[in-house]
């Protein structure tokens, strides 16, 4: 694989104020492909006063931006849509190079340009309520945005979340800071360049590429940031609420992990359940929050529907995610690589025998035995893996891997299927497959989660619905729908109203 964009084509520098600037002290960064282990660019790691500079020039914008109305506002999320989708090709291409992504699956500029042009029209819906309930008044509400918001996020879809945390905030009169991910940072600074090409004042969106000390940190914990919006493991949103805490108390809002469960009842339509579950582990190599990464099936189908999983997910193309035929990617890094690894040896371990295709992978290998001909890679790849009959108190079954590994158990009952789909501290995507729409609503209200798909699965997740989930999986809600109220104030306001 060759970087097909020349070095001068990518911006590496941080977004701040409206200009494209160095970090203050020179340091930068590397990413290299999880495909060829290549250096794909050098990128200025933002400083805690780069981040003090990002936050304090959202500052400075917030009063005229949350001044204009919102058809003005919205004015700048339409032209920012549309430059969106016409950067399809050269989104995919950065997020391919940096963290794997292959292009075959890439629908994230397209969502993300819907999400645009949707807050374009949302920010009118910032209305607030009145009430002649108390003799004498004439009380109403004013629905105003909160200040400067913060917003991190992960490298698996940041093109999406970027539009999640971006479109929203500004809709809303607030202006905002997003640092992106240290290993997938090209995408959030192709969109800063499209933000700079729109005409945003300057100060009104920043964008930050660095880790998450010192930048992440200090946006979590900075005194003038007012919201601190994160999608992310579990455990730095926990690093990221207790800053919140210890510092002004800000609102937070978490976007975390998930293992999301799927239930197949014996009236299902085998082969369509099959083809989407396998879809959704395949969806990012697995490395996705939504994945049905725990899959029940009704005891009397369960030879059948394991057939045709495994059939589909192992029929699978691992190559250059550059190239449109490969249908899988590398992880991401060796950091998912060897975790990932790490939940296949506890699975084999609990299960007492190998998960088809779990066998442990090198990286430095030359020919990857799952490339299907695809012919020589040293990628991160991990072949599709399946545990059967897994203790549902394993470690593999409770945490969220992050990677191409499905568990797949049986149930006899109901009222079983719901109890182990719900005996998670996840809560963020379950599917239920059933030709019975009685049962199917029954479960559909029963599971802790979210987000329910009744006879479909997680990439069909893309309509205009609101996005969150139950339990440790999420606190608030993103996509479409009730993410505006995230970014609002509510104050009401007493007026007395003298008799004559
Ligand atoms: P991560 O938690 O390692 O990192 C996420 C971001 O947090 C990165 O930008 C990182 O630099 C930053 N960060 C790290 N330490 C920090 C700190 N102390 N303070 C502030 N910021 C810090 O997660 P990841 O590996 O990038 O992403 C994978 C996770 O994201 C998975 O758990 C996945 O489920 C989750 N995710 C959730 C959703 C959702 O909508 N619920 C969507 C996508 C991904």
């Amino acid at each position: 694989m060759s970087l097909p964009l020349a070095a001068n084509e990518v911006e590496n520098r941080l977004y701040i104020n409206g200009q494209f600037v160095p970090s203050s002290d020179g340091e930068t960064f590397t990413v290299k492909s999880p495909y060829s282990h290549e250096a794909v660019a050098t990128v200025y790691e933002a400083t805690e006063d780069d981040t003090n500079r990002a936050v304090a020039a959202a500052k400075a914008a917030f009063p005229a931006w949350s001044a204009l109305d919102p058809h003005e506002r919205g004015a700048y999320l339409s032209k920012l849509a549309t430059l969106v989708r016409d950067s399809h090709t050269e989104l995919a291409t950065l997020d391919a190079l940096c963290m794997g992504r292959p292009v075959s699956s890439y629908f994230d500029a397209h969502y993300s340009a819907n999400i645009y042009d949707h807050y374009a029209q949302a920010g009118f819906d910032a209305k607030g309520q009145t009430s002649l309930n108390t003799k004498g008044h004439m009380n109403f509400t004013l629905r105003q945005p909160i200040g400067v918001v913060g917003a991190i996020i992960p490298w698996n879809v940041p093109v999406m979340l970027f539009a999640h945390k971006v479109a929203p905030a500004l809709a809303a009169g607030c202006t905002i800071v997003l640092k992106s991910s240290e290993k997938a940072p090209l995408s959030s600074l192709k969109l800063a360049s499209l933000i700079h090409a729109v005409g945003f004042p300057p100060g009104t969106v920043n964008v930050l590429s660095g880790f998450g000390n010192p930048s992440g940190s200090v946006l979590s914990s900075h005194m003038d940031v007012r919201l601190i919006n994160f999608t992310g493991s579990v455990a730095t949103g926990r690093q990221v609420s207790a800053a919140a805490a210890r510092s002004n108390l800000k609102k937070v809002i978490l976007e975390l992990g998930g293992k999301s469960p799927a239930l197949i009842f014996e009236d299902a339509d085998i082969e369509q359940a099959s083809t989407e579950t396998v879809m959704s582990m395949r969806l990012l190599s697995g490395q996705a929050c939504i994945a049905n990464s725990r899959i029940y099936v009704q005891e009397s189908v369960a030879p059948a529907f394991l057939a045709a999983f495994r059939a589909k997910f192992e029929d699978v193309k691992c190559g250059d995610p550059l190239d449109p035929a490969t249908t899988q990617g590398p992880q991401a890094d060796g950091i998912q690589f060897e975790r990932i690894n790490h939940y296949i040896a506890l699975g084999n371990e609990a299960t007492g025998k190998t998960g088809a295709g779990a066998k442990q992978q090198q990286p430095s290998s030359t020919t990857n035995s799952h490339g299907n001909g695809n012919g020589k890679t040293s990628g991160f790849f991990i072949p599709p893996t399946i545990f059967t009959s897994v203790p549902e108190t394993a470690p593999s079954m409770r945490d969220e891997i992050f990677g191409p590994v499905v568990h797949i158990n049986t149930f006899a009952t109901e009222a079983e299927a719901v109890q182990k789909a719900n005996d998670t501290e996840f809560g963020l995507y379950a599917s239920v497959y059933t030709r019975d729409m009685d049962r199917a609503m029954r479960v559909a209200r029963a599971l802790e989660s979210g987000t329910v798909g009744i006879n479909c699965t997680s990439p069909t997740m893309v309509g205009d619905m609101p996005f969150g989930g139950y339990k440790g999986s999420e606190i608030g809600r993103e996509g479409f729908g009730y993410s505006l109220d995230n970014y609002l104030e509510t104050k009401s306001v007493l007026l007395r109203v003298r008799d004559e």
